[in-house]
């Protein structure tokens, strides 16, 4: 039988693990930060009839600056941001890929925090752009002086600052942004996948763009709005960024029916991020109740938790998975993490761990 090393494959990736997170038909699936409610219907019966519209024209290729698109994505950021800095692409992983095409690439490297989310150095390899790392500070946070030196001490092209940080849960200050920026004079991308998470009123790297071409900001329609499937993630930036992504994405990346469907959300963005306040409310009692386990949760401003003080994960996570509760065991030492879900998967969640300690 041919395996992976009987191929000519690049050198660089020879050895190298595809994104794993298991895929398991379970009762409460909380391993991948989706969001767990489902599109309302209202909002679903309106992407369906944009969809049937956007399927009568599939013969011609679709619009390829998804100019609509990209004047509801701006709208819905606001903060004075125009659809001339608007990118978007079939999820915020691709939009990551094609600003590493852009401006990383072999020769170049990419700084990165780690925990953090893992397709960041997965999309580094596959571009062939050199990962590099640096510490974080206790409890996973970054303050402005750490970022500040692993950036001196690793003189990136690209530096990758997460959040909220996936998994971790942790947010970025501003603060630190700034100083990041400031340290080099390279591309620095704040990946904000989780935002619509954070406390109301939060501070957002968007505040940041105006000034600074060297900033992007990306976002995803994959979580707050439960969009996961439709594969939408976007992001904001300098137009002359934009102008960097057109000349590495293939031409009409966006189909017409994503194009649609996404269009479509938007106009119901009100709708379609009604859950997040429940989602938030979840969040916040795994976070109070998991210390009664005697576990020890960070502070998270996204819709998951990262806890310590497991003795050993992979144990709890199988005994969890007997219960049909899928969570995620990330390799980290003495750690877990969970994504909440509604009330229902929540409670069924925090009872099962209760059961495994007791
Ligand atoms: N960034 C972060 C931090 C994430 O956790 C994820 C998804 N897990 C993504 C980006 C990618 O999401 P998508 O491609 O679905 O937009």
């Amino acid at each position: 039988m041919t395996t992976l090393d009987d191929l000519p494959i690049r050198d660089d990736l020879r050895g190298k693990k595809p994104y794993g997170a298991p895929q398991k038909p379970v009762r409460v699936a909380l391993n991948v930060n989706e969001n767990t409610h489902p599109v309302p219907e209202t909002v679903a019966q309106d992407i369906v009839d944009r969809v049937a519209q956007a399927v009568r024209t599939v013969n011609r290729y679709p619009d390829r600056e998804f100019t609509v698109l990209r004047e509801k994505l701006a709208a819905y950021l606001g903060h004075g941001i125009t659809r001339e800095q608007i990118w978007a692409a079939n999820g915020s992983n691709e939009v990551l890929q094609q600003f590493m095409q852009a401006f990383g690439g072999p020769g170049r490297t990419v700084l990165g925090f780690p925990p953090t989310y893992s397709m960041h150095s997965i999309i580094a390899e596959g571009t062939g752009t050199h990962w590099v790392t640096a510490p974080r500070d206790a409890d996973f946070e970054l303050s402005p002086e750490t970022v500040e030196r692993g950036i001196r001490a690793t003189k990136p092209d690209i530096v990758f600052l997460c959040s909220p940080n996936n998994p971790t849960g942790t947010p970025v200050s501003l603060d630190t942004i700034e100083a990041a920026y400031s340290a080099f004079d390279g591309m620095l991308l704040v990946d904000e996948a989780y935002a619509e998470f954070a406390p109301t009123g939060s501070p957002t790297a968007l505040t940041l763009l105006e000034g600074r071409p060297r900033l992007a900001v990306s976002r995803t329609l994959s979580k707050a709005f439960a969009f996961a499937g439709a594969r939408v993630g976007y992001l904001a930036a300098d137009p002359a960024v934009t102008d960097a992504l057109r000349l590495v994405r293939l031409p009409y990346h966006l189909s017409a029916l994503t194009q649609a469907a996404a269009g479509a959300a938007l106009d119901h963005a009100d709708l379609m991020l009604a859950m997040v306040d429940d989602i938030k409310a979840q969040r916040d009692r795994i976070v109070a109740e998991l210390p009664k386990l005697g576990y020890r949760p960070y502070r998270s401003w996204s819709n998951f938790v990262l806890f310590g003080g497991v003795a050993d994960p992979h144990d709890v996570f199988l005994r969890l998975l007997a219960d049909d509760i899928l969570i995620r065991d990330l390799g980290i030492p003495g750690h877990l993490r969970v994504s909440a879900g509604t009330e229902a998967e929540t409670t069924a969640f925090l009872e099962a761990l209760a059961r495994i300690e007791a």
